[in-house]
């Protein structure tokens, strides 16, 4: 089986749905409320191990019960918490307006996320045993790039989610091997707007990009091939939320078993079009068999 290391956050989000989002100063009666476990870290962690490689998440929660309550949902899926440490202090938290017109208004507060600045004691050992690490930018840069630099010195790969968009440090950039943007992160890194304009411009930063495009599918490309676009599945879509993380989750575990290239990205884009169609981010992610059987 292969093993997928994921350095990363681990939020819960607080969803709030509402009619209209208030105005500032005013109050409004909410409809629905829900706690959905989240953070980029996690649910890459849970959507490679459901795509059925052995997952183990390098990240912090709190000593609060959300933190109980996300270290449980990530065993539920089968992702291995023993480097996931308990902090003393609040798990991370995003809290989410949603109102009846889809447009949401976010604030995150990294809580436990925040004291993932370095690597601590085994996490480096843990790192040279995986085929992959996966990363994103919602815990401290410093744990990012030490985390990377680990994974170079082992011979591991690494597959990084610019996400939330930023401009990207070269020390980080230098012990990239994939990076995985959506289109907007790819905008913003490059300032080019035409998708292949954008990704060819990524390979002067690192060797290997996929653009991911929504229903548009997935653009590759590389410094040594040629660009490789591969549509997306056409399913009925009713909630994109995870879609990005659980490409990203099942690509590293395509890639780590070696499948070929356009098999990778077309097994990666099946999962990710199993998700959307179900609610949810965490909740709405594919089990290794399903995602077999929308592939074929
Ligand atoms: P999110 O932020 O919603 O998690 P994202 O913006 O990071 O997503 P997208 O590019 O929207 O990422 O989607 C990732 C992949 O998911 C796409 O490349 C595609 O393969 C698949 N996908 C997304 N939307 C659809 C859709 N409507 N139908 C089929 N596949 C989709």
């Amino acid at each position: 089986m292969t093993h997928i290391v994921v350095l990363g956050s681990t939020n819960m989000d607080l969803v709030t749905y509402v009619a209209r989002a208030p105005q500032r100063g005013e109050t409004v009666t909410g409809r629905e409320f829900r706690t959905i476990p989240g953070g980029k870290g996690a649910n890459q962690a849970m959507a490679a191990a459901r795509a059925g490689a052995t997952v183990s998440l390098i990240g912090a929660v709190g000593n609060d019960a959300y933190g109980v309550r996300l270290r449980d949902n990530l065993e539920h899926s089968g992702v291995d918490t023993d480097f996931l440490r308990t902090v003393e202090g609040p798990s991370g938290t995003a809290h989410i307006v949603v109102d009846d017109e889809g447009n949401n208004a976010i604030v995150v507060v990294p809580g436990a996320n925040g004291t993932v600045d370095h690597l601590s004691p085994g996490d480096e050992g843990l790192i040279a045993s995986a085929d992959a690490l996966l990363l994103q930018l919602e815990v401290p840069l410093p744990a990012v790039i030490a985390g990377a630099e680990a994974a170079r010195r082992h011979g591991v790969r690494t597959v990084l989610t610019p996400s939330p968009a930023q401009p990207l440090p070269e020390e980080l950039l230098s012990v990239t091997d994939v990076l995985v943007p959506n289109e907007y992160e790819a905008v913003t890194l490059t300032g080019r707007t035409d998708p292949l304009d954008a990704a060819v411009g990524l390979l002067d930063l690192v060797p290997e990009v996929v653009l991911t495009l929504g229903e548009a599918g997935v653009l590759y490309v590389s410094r040594d091939t040629e660009p490789l676009a591969v549509p997306a599945h056409q399913v009925a879509a009713i909630d994109s939320t995870g879609a990005g993380d659980t490409f990203a989750g099942a690509y590293a575990v395509a890639v780590a078993e070696e499948k070929p290239l356009r098999e990778a990205l077309s097994w990666a884009a099946a999962a990710a079009a199993l998700s959307v169609q179900r609610e949810g981010a965490s909740a709405s992610m594919p089990y290794r068999p399903e995602i077999e059987a929308q592939y074929t």
